[in-house]
C-alpha cells in the first residue's frame, strides 16, 4: 500500500503569480507523524493550506504537480469534499469560537462533525485540563488550553490525516512540552497519523517518525527524525547547536 499522503512535485502559487512552492514532493505514511521544520515564510502553512483547500479563499492554488490522498487525487479540491475525505487542518492561531464555551465550541463541532456526547467525552480523556474549563468562554483560556481545544474540536472529526500548523506558537516551553506529551499520546494510542508543521524544529523530531526541512519553498533535506536530529546542519541552523 502506498502512502496516506502523497504530495508529488508540486508548485503553489497566490494570486496573480507569487510562486512560493516550488516542485515540493513528500509523503506521509499511515500512522506515522510527520513534520515539516523550516524557518518562518519557508512554505510550511502554504503548504498545508493546500493540501486542505483552504488555500483558495486566499487566491491561492496548486499550478503543477498532484496531491493524492490514499492514491485519489485531491488536487484543487473543495475544503469541505477534502475534510469529508478525512484530512483535518489545526490552523496557526488556534480558530476556535472565543465568545463561547469550551464545551459549546466541542459541541458546535460535534454536530457539524456528526459526532455524540460519547465521542466528546473520549476525546475529552486526553484533555483533563479541558474538562475544568467545559463552563468557561473560550476567549478566556490560555494559549496553551485554546490550542488543547483546537486539536480536541479536530479529533471530533475522527480524522485521517490530522495537519498541525506550529502547535507550539507563542507557547511556553512548559505548555509547549505538554502539547507535545498529549499529541504523541493520541498517536500512540488513537494510531493517528499527523502532518505537523513547525519552526520548533527540536520539539518536532522527538516525537515524529519521518521529517521534511523546507527552506525557500523547497525541500533542502528528509530523512528519519533520528538522521536529521544528527545532521550537522539541522544541529546548526534548528538545534542551535551550532
Ligand atoms: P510561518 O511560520 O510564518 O507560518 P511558513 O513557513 O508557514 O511561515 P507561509 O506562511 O506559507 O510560510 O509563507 C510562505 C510565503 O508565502 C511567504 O513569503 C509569504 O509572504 C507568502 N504568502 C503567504 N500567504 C500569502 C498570500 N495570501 N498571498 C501572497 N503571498 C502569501
Amino acid at each position: 500500500m502506498g502512502p496516506l499522503l502523497n504530495v508529488s512535485n508540486v508548485e503553489i502559487m497566490y494570486h496573480p503569480f507569487i510562486l512560493v512552492i516550488k516542485n515540493l514532493s513528500l509523503s506521509v505514511e499511515k500512522g506515522s507523524i510527520t513534520c515539516l521544520i523550516g524557518p518562518n515564510g519557508a512554505g510550511k502553512t502554504t503548504l498545508l493550506k493546500a493540501v486542505s483547500g483552504v488555500i483558495k479563499y486566499e487566491r491561492g492554488r496548486v499550478t503543477r504537480g498532484s496531491i493524492q490522498l490514499e492514491g485519489e487525487d485531491i488536487t484543487n479540491r473543495e475544503p469541505d469534499e477534502i475534510a469529508r475525505r478525512g484530512v483535518i487542518y489545526v490552523m496557526e492561531g488556534r480558530r476556535i469560537f472565543k465568545e463561547l464555551t469550551t464545551e459549546e465550541n466541542l459541541v458546535s463541532v460535534a454536530y457539524a462533525a456528526g459526532a455524540s456526547r460519547d465521542d466528546i467525552r473520549s476525546v475529552l480523556s486526553y484533555f483533563p485540563r479541558l474538562k475544568e474549563r467545559l463552563g468557561e468562554k473560550a476567549g478566556n483560556l490560555s494559549g496553551g488550553e485554546q490550542q488543547m481545544l483546537a486539536i480536541a474540536m479536530a479529533l471530533l472529526y475522527r480524522p485521517k490525516l490530522l495537519m498541525l500548523d506550529e502547535p507550539s506558537l507563542g507557547l511556553a516551553p512548559k505548555i509547549t512540552s505538554q502539547i507535545y506529551a498529549t499529541i504523541k499520546m493520541l498517536h500512540r494510542e488513537e494510531g493517528l497519523t499527523i502532518l505537523l508543521a513547525e519552526q520548533n524544529a527540536r520539539k518536532a523530531l522527538e516525537i515524529s517518525d519521518y521529517g521534511y526541512v523546507i527552506e525557500n519553498g523547497r525541500i533542502v533535506l528528509e530523512g528519519s527524525a533520528e538522521e536529521l536530529r544528527l545532521d550537522k546542519d539541522v544541529a546548526e541552523f534548528y538545534l542551535g547547536m551550532g
